[in-house]
């Protein structure tokens, strides 16, 4: 991954979906990116990346804090796999 992309038409390059993940509960949320393009440009919102950010709640309905981290979630990888791959990045940082 690199980095926090622009806007939410970023995510088609990379064929990324939207992932929400809550500071508070933990509560993770996959959100469709293309869905979420949609509604937005329905409502003239930004679809600059920190209004993305900005904008998202927890999904889980006893928690609904809107303290949560956004991150692009790459299609075809499975939670275990970005796990994974993610440790391995931070093998590669701690042997540098
Ligand atoms: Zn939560």
């Amino acid at each position: 991954m690199v980095g926090h992309p622009k806007t939410l038409h970023d995510l088609r390059r990379v064929e990324a979906a939207v992932q929400v993940k809550c500071r508070k509960c933990g509560h993770v949320a996959v959100l469709d990116r293309e869905e979420m393009i949609a509604s937005r440009k329905h409502s003239r919102s930004s679809m600059e990346w920190a209004a993305i950010q900005h904008d998202q709640i927890c999904r889980k309905p006893s928690c609904v804090r809107g303290d949560v981290v956004v991150l692009p979630l790459p299609f075809g990888q499975s939670m275990p796999e970005v796990r994974q791959r993610r440790a391995m990045m931070l093998a590669v940082n701690l042997s540098l």
